[in-house]
């Protein structure tokens, strides 16, 4: 190991909460934003075309393609697509930089998310924030947070898929409008929507997969990550893998 590395995975594990931590100052401390308030309604054609659903799926799908920032955040505060928004409180767009170049995407909101209308705002997030301080990255800065449903899942369970499938045109376009370099898929629900594919996370990680021609890594999801230790270890490996992998998309 060089030094290099070794002071990474120090820092690393200092950050995930694997050592005493002693240093947890700075990007994880600090006040995360609100996203700003989305006031609009579905009130553009385009937004009332994709909620009604009049025609179908396809034509859903293809209205949620040409919508620009404002129309699809309007579009999502009033979907009501599938039955996950009948007991919504909050959707959950996304946050974070929208020209961002790390995507990281998790499930779907939890109990606080579902309050405050951010992801990963709870224990959860609490680790993500963590994780990406231990790569200096932050909420916010060249980071952008999505989920795969926007809507809670009852009891946190895990998005059917018919759901996952409703929700994937705004997940899709989000990704479209952001154009990430790399995208990290937290935990199996993420990665196996987006890669299309029944996979377990430990087969599908430290490897680059294609999202769409865009890199993809894959990990554990922070609240999986918060019952096992040893999974941590492993998540450490992910993350250097990714900041490796990021290292020779901007020089390569
Ligand atoms: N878990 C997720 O997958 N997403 C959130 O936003 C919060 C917890
Ligand atoms: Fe619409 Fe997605 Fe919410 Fe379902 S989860 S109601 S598709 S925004």
């Amino acid at each position: 190991m060089t030094a290099n590395t070794a002071e990474r995975r120090a820092l690393m594990l200092r950050e995930m909460g694997l050592t005493p931590p002693w240093h947890l100052r700075g990007a994880a401390d600090e006040p995360v934003v609100a996203p700003a308030a989305i006031a609009q309604t579905a009130s553009t054609p385009d937004a009332r075309a994709a909620n009604a659903t009049p025609a179908g799926a396809d034509d859903r799908r293809s209205v949620i393609m040409r919508m620009d920032w404002a129309q699809i955040k309007a579009s999502v505060a009033s979907c009501t697509t599938c039955a996950l928004h009948a007991r919504r409180n909050k959707t959950v767009f996304g946050v974070g930089d929208e020209n961002a170049d790390w995507l990281f995407v998790g499930e779907g909101p939890g109990a606080d998310e579902d309050v405050q209308g951010e992801p990963f705002v709870g224990q959860a997030g609490k680790l993500l924030d963590s994780m990406l301080a231990a790569i200096q990255l932050k909420r916010g800065a060249n980071v952008y947070i999505a989920n795969v449903v926007k809507c809670r899942p009852p009891g946190n369970r895990n998005p059917e898929a018919d759901e996952a499938l409703a929700c994937e045109p705004y997940l899709h376009r989000q990704i479209d409008l952001i154009k990430p370099k790399l995208i990290i898929a937290l935990g199996k629900v993420a990665a196996v929507n987006l890669l299309a594919r029944e996979a377990s996370v430990a087969s599908m990680r430290n490897k680059v997969h294609q999202y769409r021609g865009i890199p993809l890594i894959v990990t554990y999801h922070p609240a999986y990550l918060l019952r096992s230790l040893q999974e941590k270890a492993r998540a450490w490996e992910d993350l250097c893998f990714a900041m490796d992998t990021m290292q020779g998309l901007n020089s390569g």
